[in-house]
């Protein structure tokens, strides 16, 4: 039974579980979904800090500063960045101060250094400053937890850490951090055509594109890729091997899917307990799709060309690992311009392999040439898919298209 794409992804992702919590370093937590929410043991920052190299002041004492009339304040120290000031700014003073330092206690301002001007020279006691701009109490002034207030929920649970993340995190001194566990993902191509990539060619041989692209997908994904390597078209060496995988989370086979006399792959995965729940999409490419379960593994029966099986990759076994780690696939389409005519069947989903670019207020798209499904090349060259949903028969230059970014 064909079944759409949708009801396919559908099917997929309803029994998947967030896999369990581990607990990593900061510097490898990049990419990682938090497991839990994470709240604030501090103020960030921690403490009033100046924003500005300058001088701290009382802002009243500088009320009706101008060029043409500054008023001078008498300098009373300096604070750099990482020290703690111990004075107190009276009256008609002021520190000199450092981008970050601790504002000390009395001042209510900062005002950067161009607004001011020293006297010639510091041996002059009591060294002046001339200050020739009013400011307003807190001006220049980065107040404790402005940015996050202690107690506060910085992240929910779910969110993918990227480096400014991170290094919040490590602003709150967190040097670990709790995230999804990875799936595993195990990779076997079948095939008695297939040799791997470090063998000699040989006729009637070809080298197993799909290994290492599945392998490069999983890990691009977040997942940990495992390589079984090859299997031969024989029920026996299949059932071996695929059994390898079982105890990963996901199992990825390619090849053997479709309707040749060599294509043993559904049967023998039914043939060790496989509970199949489809096997044909309404796409192209990537029409052959075997999934089931096996335990606590899912099985994908990836078809064999090297298009198709990335393809279905990308809009089967992407969410399923995304779910697992807890993160939404929320790559979604856009809107383009189609630059070519296409001709489709109706009743079936196209996806084919483009180039999208944004000009002039558009995203325009073009397929990036012959769109056969073994052809590796157009995978390559493309940035994005044109997605031409199942009702429609053609698509014409000019008309606006459907594109999912790669
Ligand atoms: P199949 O579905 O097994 O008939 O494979 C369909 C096509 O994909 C055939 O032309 C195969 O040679 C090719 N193919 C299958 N497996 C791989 C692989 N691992 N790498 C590259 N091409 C493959
Ligand atoms: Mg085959």
């Amino acid at each position: 039974m064909m079944i759409s794409v949708q009801e396919a992804q559908g099917i997929i992702l309803k029994g998947i579980k967030v896999l369990g919590p581990e607990v990593v370093k900061l510097e490898n937590a990049l990419g990682r979904a938090l497991a839990e929410d994470v709240y604030s043991n501090s103020d960030i920052p921690s403490f009033d800090n100046s924003a500005m190299d300058g001088y701290a002041i009382r802002a009243e004492d500088v009320r009706g500063s101008s060029r043409q009339s500054p008023k001078a304040l008498e300098v009373i120290g300096d604070i750099k960045a990482g020290d703690v000031p111990k004075k107190t700014v009276k009256g008609g003073q002021a520190m000199r101060i450092m981008t970050g330092a601790p504002v000390p206690r009395g001042a209510d301002a900062v005002v950067m250094v161009e607004e001011t001007e020293k006297p010639e020279t510091r041996v002059q006691k009591p060294e002046l400053v001339k200050i020739f701009k009013e400011v307003e109490k807190g001006e220049n002034i980065r107040k404790a937890g402005e940015d996050i207030k202690r107690g506060e929920c910085v992240f929910q649970k779910g969110a993918r850490l990227t480096s400014a993340h991170i290094g919040l995190l490590a602003s709150l001194g967190q040097a670990e951090v709790k995230v999804a566990k990875r799936p595993t993902v195990a990779v076997l191509a079948t095939g008695d055509e297939l040799i791997d990539v470090d063998e000699k060619a040989r006729p009637g041989k070809i080298r197993s594109s799909n290994t290492y692209t599945l392998l490069g997908e999983a890990a691009s994904c977040g997942a940990i890729p495992k390589n079984l390597g090859i299997a031969k078209d024989d029920p026996g060496e299949l059932a071996k091997k695929i059994r390898k995988g079982l105890g990963c989370d996901i199992l990825l086979t390619s090849g053997g899917v479709s309707v040749g006399d060599y294509d043993l792959v559904k049967d023998v995965l039914a043939g060790i307990g496989t509970d199949i729940k489809f096997w044909k999409i309404a796409m192209r490419p990537g029409k052959p799709l075997a999934f089931g379960t096996i335990k606590d593994t899912l099985v994908f029966g990836l078809p064999g060309n090297p298009v198709s099986s990335m393809v279905s990759f990308e809009l089967f076994v992407r969410p399923a690992i995304l779910k697992m780690l807890g993160q939404n696939d929320d790559k979604g389409e856009v809107d383009a311009v189609i630059g070519e005519d296409i001709e489709k069947k109706a009743g079936i989903r196209y996806f084919l392999r483009a180039i999208t670019r944004w000009d002039n207020g558009n995203f325009v798209t073009n397929t990036t040439g012959p769109q056969g499904s073994g052809i590796l090349k157009s995978m390559a060259l493309a940035n994005s898919l044109i997605v031409l949903p199942e009702e429609v028969e053609k698509a014409e230059k000019g008309d606006k298209v459907k594109v999912r970014f790669l």
